[in-house]
């Protein structure tokens, strides 16, 4: 059982599930929605993850078929959905509360990564997604 919540606590989750998979993405509008080198995201099952105080989540459509979702209190980002994959939610790993390790990590979008942030983890990266 995971838990989370944005920085002012209105939206707050539980996830059903565990975390499998890390990826620490360096495309151009992660950095843009983080604010961030790049963004800490898990794809996690969508049946799952459960959200209260949904009246505060605001999802920016970043393009056709992906949502952006943030706390329009605090502005937290929370997660991103695509409509074409239903069943995976992409959740913002620094709104996690609970202790927990994975390994799994890598990189993606490496190309678009800023000039200015090196990678020196040993974890894989890929130029694009994957
Ligand atoms: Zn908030
Ligand atoms: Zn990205």
């Amino acid at each position: 059982m995971i838990k989370g919540s944005c920085l002012c606590g209105k939206v707050s989750y539980t996830y059903k599930g565990v975390i499998t998979e890390i990826a620490q993405c360096h495309c151009s509008q992660c950095r843009k929605a983080q604010g961030g080198a790049f963004a800490t995201n898990s794809p996690v099952n969508t049946k799952q993850l459960t959200f209260s105080g949904t009246q505060f989540i605001t999802e920016f459509k970043s393009n056709p078929i992906k949502v952006r979702a943030f706390c329009s209190h605090c502005g937290s980002p929370l997660y991103s959905a695509r409509s074409d994959l239903p069943d995976i939610t992409r959740l913002r790993m620094g709104t996690i509360e609970t202790s927990f390790t994975c390994d799994n990590k890598y990189h993606i979008y490496t190309d678009s990564k800023a000039s200015w942030h090196d990678i020196r983890d040993q974890y894989p990266k890929f130029k694009e997604g994957n």
